[in-house]
């Protein structure tokens, strides 16, 4: 596979040298100890493999959204954990005596540097700070898919500075993003769901251009209804947002993409779990009802739209899933997919926060081609912009 950015396979010999590896470290933290350690994880690879073939491996990362530097900001926080997870020892680094830390490493080392975030310049791409980063290490791994959308100096300045490899983790999503979007297998399905259409927007101008069938569900399907001229009763709905609707379909039309709208919907007069509710036709919600999940036959129909796709991307869950009864359409739908991709037939790519926890709750998440933990710089993805922090990677 020809990539246009360098990994770790195109560095060459690195024993002895010093990297600088910028991961996303940003972990969630409860009662002082790391509550979640998937994104420390996530960073194993390239860590581990830079280290053990000899270089100086000094980490870069954020933590949190500090005004100034303080304590409870400080990546030493994390460093225990670090060790933990990596199975060897990790060497904090402050940033007041940087220098003469890092000179006193040996290949094979591992060094966790504080808080890229402590200077101001940091998140403006100031010219200073990237020189600063630039002058600790010789060569720039960049294994941070999640802080890519942001042109900071770890994230996109360093990369102008020092030559620049993607990591391990990074350069996994990228190939699985170029497979579902870049360069699809055709027919391609989008699934487009979640709370409301005003945040996806983009999300959708780009897909209706790309793919051949957009599945819309969740709480946005019900702006498409409305503006369609169904009455979603008390539903979650942008009325305001018809003519974008009306606009978006008309996109779709023209690039000859099929837009899928639910046909049949569960709905319930109240929004609690268990509530009593009724599968009707999306003709048939009373004014006094909500549209909480997409029914059991539009569920069946979509299935078999992606038995005939090679490709499918997934953003947003079908229906209001953390609340039982209305997980079903999601959980449905996503274990077709699972299926059908560990079957051989389709390359499945997601992403979202709250699709994430969807499809662990469907049990699938480990099915999928790939599941995008990256947040804020999938949807941007999805949106079909360039993202800093890989363009300067792949120039
Ligand atoms: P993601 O984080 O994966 O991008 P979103 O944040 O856009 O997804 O949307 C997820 C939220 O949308 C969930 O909290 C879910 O409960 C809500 N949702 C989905 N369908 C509906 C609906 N019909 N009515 C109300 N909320 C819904
Ligand atoms: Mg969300």
């Amino acid at each position: 596979m020809t990539r246009p950015f360098k990994t770790l396979d195109d560095m060459g010999d690195v024993a002895g040298k010093r990297v600088l590896v910028r991961e996303d470290l940003n972990v969630p933290m409860a009662g002082g100890a790391v509550a979640d350690d998937t994104r420390l994880r996530a960073t194993l690879a390239t860590v581990g493999e830079l280290a053990d073939r000899g270089a100086i491996v000094l980490v870069l990362a954020h933590f949190g959204r500090p005004k100034a530097p303080g304590p409870e900001f400080s990546l030493a926080l994390v460093t225990k954990a670090y060790e933990q997870v990596l199975g060897r020892s990790v060497r904090f680094v402050d940033w007041g005596s940087a220098e003469a830390a890092i000179a006193m490493l040996s290949p094979g080392d591992i060094a966790l540097l504080e808080n890229t975030r402590f200077f101001p310049g940091e998140e403006k791409n100031d010219p200073q700070v990237v020189e600063r980063f630039a002058s600790l290490g010789e060569l720039y791994v960049n294994d941070a898919f999640s802080a890519a959308h942001r042109a900071h100096a770890s994230t996109e300045g360093l990369a102008h500075l020092l030559p620049a490899f993607a990591g391990r983790a990074m350069e996994a999503e990228l190939d699985a993003l170029a497979k579902a979007l870049g360069s699809p297998e055709h027919p391609v399905a989008a699934v487009v769901g979640g709370a409301k259409v005003s945040s996806k927007l983009d999300v959708l101008r780009h897909l209706v251009a790309k793919v051949d069938h957009l599945i819309i569900g969740g709480g946005m399907a019900n702006t498409f209804l409305a503006a369609r001229g169904v009455n979603v009763g008390k539903s979650l709905c942008e009325h305001d947002l018809a003519p974008v609707a009306d606009e978006i379909m008309a996109a779709a039309e023209r690039a000859g993409c099929t837009v899928h709208l639910p046909y049949d919907v569960v709905v319930a007069t109240e929004f609690r779990s268990d509530p009593p509710t009724r599968t009707v036709n999306v003709h048939e919600v009373a004014a006094d009802e909500m549209i909480l999940d997409v029914g059991p036959a539009a569920v069946e129909a979509l299935g078999d739209v992606l038995k005939n796709c090679r490709t499918l991307v997934w953003n947003g869950p079908l229906g209001a899933f953390e609340t039982t009864p209305f997980d079903r359409a999601t959980v449905a739908l996503a274990r077709i997919a699972g299926a059908l991709t560990v079957d051989g037939g389709l390359v499945s790519v997601a992403g979202g926060g709250d699709t994430v926890a969807a499809l662990n709750h469907a049990g699938v998440a480990d099915q999928f081609t790939f599941v995008s933990t990256a947040g804020g710089a999938f949807l941007e993805w999805m949106e079909g912009r360039e993202l800093p922090g890989v363009a300067a990677l792949t120039r």
